[in-house]
């Protein structure tokens, strides 16, 4: 079969995700693996979205409610924006999608960072735009050399913060410095998949920059912190210019109603954050400690994962510790072929870790 596909999709690398439970279990016979290499949240869905879940499954025959009227107002309400600022996707990873289908054409530039989130070269290659990698420094994202990095073709510029692998943030006032002199109609995404781990007082905040005139987007998901990856869910605050431009890419339909009803219901579930952030932060000490003991090292994290450099190749890593029950993430696919990238589990997840890993190094 001889099939006309455009260059810059045959030359896309799909995207590797870390292995599910059930190939683990039918690839190496494995019961029960710990799986902490997604970064998911290690206590299960938040209660409250469960319950509205299982409510809400008699209505399956229904469609859902294209504008997510409850879940839109009352993200609104809590993030103090406009019901018009917000765009919902199957998973913030859409909102990327609808981002660079709106606002790149084939030959357009998008700046982002060595090693950063997967997805974001992959959206841009879709739309045949052209990505410009700037490496880390010090695993820092590095604003002032991207801001070199602008041409008159350039259309997007990617950010994370919390950054995924790094675990790193951005500060507020490095930003600040940034975005001046940056014309303000670069659309520049700043991904917060993670910030409600970050403690670190001097991180950025997209939200504060809604109404600074730029065209600045703030991605949040409820696949993390509220525990919801499965059901595929997340959204973009923005000018409302912007949003009224993706609804016209976005499928009427595209958040399903069960995930509409979930994270609606998870927003209310303070005590289920408050129980994820402190889970989280005991499980970091814990493997902090047991690292430091072995003499590993690793980076210390502003989000629910971190880097460990294990100083030989991640991949074998990956696989001695599969064997041992344990799934890791090895970071070979974002170009660091000495590092693995763990999530925070529970206690007994990250004990299982800790005497694994002794093993495998
Ligand atoms: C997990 C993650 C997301 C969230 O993706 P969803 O599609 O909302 O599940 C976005 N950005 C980064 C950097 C992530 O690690």
């Amino acid at each position: 079969m001889k099939l006309s596909v455009p260059d810059y999709i045959q030359t896309i690398s799909p995207y590797i995700a870390g292995k599910p439970m059930e190939e683990l279990e039918r690839e190496y016979g494995i019961k029960n693996p710990v799986k902490i290499a997604s970064n998911e949240n290690p206590l299960g869905p938040s209660p409250k979205a469960l319950k509205a879940v299982e409510a809400a499954l008699k209505n399956l025959h229904r469609y859902p409610d294209a504008g997510a009227y409850y879940l839109v107002n009352k993200l609104a309400e809590k993030l103090s924006v406009s019901p018009g600022n917000i765009v919902l996707g199957t998973g913030s990873d859409e909102v990327i999608g609808m981002l660079t289908r709106v606002f790149l054409q084939p030959g357009d530039e998008a700046i982002l960072s060595e090693h950063s989130f997967l997805m974001y070269e992959i959206m841009i290659r879709c739309d045949g735009a052209v990505p410009v990698w700037v490496p880390l420094k010090s695993l820092e994202i590095d604003l002032e050399e991207m801001k070199r990095r602008i041409t008159p073709k350039t259309r997007m510029i990617f950010l994370t913060s919390p950054n995924n692998p790094t675990g790193m943030i951005i500060r507020k006032k490095e930003f600040d410095r940034f975005i001046e002199g940056i014309s303000p109609e670069i659309v520049i995404v700043l991904d917060e998949a993670y910030i409600e781990f970050a403690t670190d007082p001097e991180c950025l905040k997209g939200l504060d920059y809604l109404n600074s005139g730029r065209a600045i987007v703030t991605l949040r998901t409820f696949s993390k912190i509220y525990g919801l990856a499965g059901l595929r869910i997340g959204y973009g605050v923005m000018p409302q210019e912007m949003a009224s431009l993706l609804n016209r890419v976005r499928q009427a339909f595209n958040t399903n109603s069960l995930a509409q009803i979930a994270a609606t219901a998870a927003l209310d579930d303070d005590e289920f954050l408050q129980k994820t952030l402190t889970t989280v932060r005991d499980g970091l000490k814990f493997l902090y400690a047991a690292l430091n003991e072995m003499g590993v090292s690793y980076f210390p994290t502003q989000s629910n994962f971190f880097l460990i450099d294990v100083k030989q190749s991640a991949d074998d890593v990956f696989k001695r510790m599969l064997k041992q029950g344990v799934i890791v993430r090895s970071m070979s696919s974002y170009g660091l072929p000495q590092y693995i990238r763990i999530n925070a589990g529970l206690p007994d997840e990250n004990a299982q870790f800790i005497e694994a890993f002794k093993q495998v190094l």
